[in-house]
């Protein structure tokens, strides 16, 4: 059985699916006069692929597909704080959105047994929107040991889980470290899943929208179906995604070279991440600002909740020049060598 059971068949687009014939034609004589694409006088193209439009276009993507594959349409679940477009996405498809408490201000930590009970009570069927590591905004993952649990819950109430991996390598500095709940629920606990992959952050393609939004299900007739449906949706929204940055990506993950240089880099920008939590962390403990600061070292990922309130948020931008989101997200990238002391300092200042 498949959550993807009532998926249709679309029979491919008659042009596309000349493209493929022709492109598995072995005759050295081939010529394509199907495609209208520009080739020059080698016959060769400019451009062409298939991918989503960065994160965002994988989850709209995602909706679309998961929209047209139930009635009535099912619950989506969202933690709260979450990445505000989220919302957005889901609402404006139609889907009831359904927030659940994720973090605790007091504790400054996941609220664990918040997210355990949400999906005891959810409905069957329902989806459920995962950051796969570095949730957005707070910093706080579950452990190994909270993952499993989760995923044994995913299962026994047969809910959909649908990743969000925009983050990829920057909790750990590997990507497939960071990829550890995805594989967990698909690979070890048998589920199928939904993840919307945004290579935005991670290999600095923000403006060229480069994702994918990869479909794991339980039947070879599911994953048929629903490729034929996505091509479908594809083609009816955007026909065919911008090439030129999925060009860079596959560039770097094709070349050993490139794809170890981009490891490299993700090591980096993970490790000066984490240096600047303790820095800042450092900071604020040495010069004995009232309140704790652990929950700073204990997030990973790029954003930070530093838990200040709005007037004190408020003072920081107007007197300290320090700017920061309402809620005092912080995006720890946004630290330096040079200005972590003067931003730790002021915190202290405005604490004491
Ligand atoms: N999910 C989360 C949690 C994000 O923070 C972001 C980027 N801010 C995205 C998805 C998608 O970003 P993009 O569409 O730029 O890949």
């Amino acid at each position: 059985q498949s959550w993807f059971d009532r998926a249709r068949f679309i029979p491919p687009d008659a042009i596309f699916a000349l493209t493929a014939q022709y492109l598995a034609d072995p005759s050295p004589r081939k010529v394509n006069l199907g495609q209208g694409t520009y080739r020059d006088e080698n016959g060769s193209p400019w451009l062409a692929t298939c991918q989503s439009l960065s994160g965002t276009g994988a989850l709209h993507l995602a909706g679309l597909l998961l929209r047209a594959c139930k009635t009535p349409l099912p619950k989506i679940y969202i933690p709260e704080p979450t990445w505000s477009n989220h919302h957005q996405v889901f609402s404006s498809l139609g889907f009831q959105c359904e927030s659940f408490r994720y973090y605790s201000p007091e504790t400054r930590d996941l609220d664990i047994d918040s997210y355990y009970a949400t999906l005891k009570s959810a409905e069957p069927n329902s989806v459920v929107i995962i950051h796969a590591c570095a949730q957005n905004p707070t910093g706080c993952d579950p452990s190994k040991e909270q993952w499993r649990e989760l995923a044994r819950l995913f299962k026994e109430r047969q809910l959909f889980p649908l990743f969000d991996a925009a983050y990829l390598g920057f909790n750990s500095g590997n990507v497939d470290s960071d990829a550890f709940a995805i594989r967990l629920f698909i690979e070890e606990t048998g589920l199928e899943a939904g993840v919307c992959l945004s290579f935005a952050k991670n290999m600095g393609l923000y403006g060229e929208r480069v994702g994918c939004f990869l479909l794991a299900t339980n039947t070879e007739q599911a994953a048929i179906k629903t490729q034929s449906m996505l091509e479908m949706l594809q083609r009816s929204e955007v026909s065919n995604p911008p090439a030129y940055g999925a060009k860079i990506a596959s560039t770097i993950l094709s070349s050993t070279t490139l794809r170890q240089a981009w490891y490299d880099d993700l090591i980096t920008m993970s490790n000066r991440i984490r240096s600047m939590r303790m820095a800042l962390y450092d900071k604020l403990v040495s010069t004995g600002t009232p309140g704790s600061w652990e929950h700073l070292i204990r997030q990973s990922g790029m954003f930070g909740f530093l838990g200040l309130s709005p007037s004190i948020v408020l003072t920081l931008r107007e007197h300290y020049h320090i700017y920061m989101a309402d809620n005092s997200r912080i995006s720890i990238a946004g630290l330096n060598e040079d200005n972590v002391e003067y931003v730790g300092q002021s915190i202290a200042e405005c604490l004491k």
